[in-house]
């Protein structure tokens, strides 16, 4: 006979999730610092093999301080909306970057910040790409159109982050829930196109509901498993 069971009472049940909201917008600063501390905390753990999240405390802590010290305005968040869909060539994306200084400036700002902890020869390098707009655009648009074995890899981590600081703030300051069904079960960022860097099932309000980690500007989207159909 059996004595236990993994059904749950029907008085024990719990109602679920009423309504799924198809993009979760961040709350950048909240965001930052939650990272900041689940960065310290494998840092930490790791001891004197924890270089390169000590590094990555740095370069979040740097996307912070410029967010919280230069908020993108209205005018440029509406134009950086407009490269969102990435369908435009390399050439015509390289000519729009350049005319965006909020990202430029951004990653001159972190590489301010995280230079002074690296190796001379890649703190120039990073430098060295700051003080050649072209360059930066054109290298930039290899990141976004996902070309990256064009780009050095160092570079990209830094250059990645400050792309994401200005793309971020443009999204959350678009935010829409009126988006197509067809965009909100993508496997690419509904709101700009970019890849997921993760799938997260989350907890709390939204318990046991899978959302995937955009991996530019920070929003999640809500996704079932293909599997699973959760
Ligand atoms: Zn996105």
């Amino acid at each position: 006979m059996l004595h236990s069971s993994d059904i749950v009472a029907p008085d024990k049940r719990t109602p679920g999730v009423a309504k799924i909201d198809p993009v979760i917008f961040p709350v950048l600063d909240k965001l930052y610092a939650r990272r900041i501390q689940r960065l310290s905390t494998q840092a930490d753990a790791l001891g004197e093999n924890g270089e390169y999240f000590r590094f990555l405390v740095h370069l979040v802590q740097a996307q912070q301080q410029y967010i919280a010290q230069n908020p993108l305005g209205p005018d440029e968040a509406a134009t950086v909306r407009t490269l969102l869909d990435q369908k435009r060539d390399h050439a015509h994306l390289q000519a729009s970057l350049l005319n965006i200084p909020y990202w430029q400036a951004a990653y001159t700002a972190l590489v301010g910040q995280v230079a002074p902890i690296l190796p001379s020869s890649v703190g120039d390098k990073l430098a060295a790409l700051s003080a050649d707009k072209e360059q930066l655009a054109h290298t930039a648009t290899h990141l976004l159109h996902l070309d990256y074995s064009q780009v050095d890899a160092g570079v990209s981590v830094v250059l990645w982050a400050a792309l994401s600081t200005c793309w971020a703030q443009a999204v959350s300051l678009g935010q829409t829930q009126d988006l197509p069904p067809s965009t909100t079960q993508s496997a690419h960022c509904p709101c700009c196109n970019a890849p997921p860097v993760a799938s997260l099932v989350l907890g709390g309000a939204r318990e046991g509901l899978r959302y995937l980690q955009c991996s530019l500007c920070e929003a999640r989207w809500h996704r079932t498993c293909c599997l699973c159909g959760l």
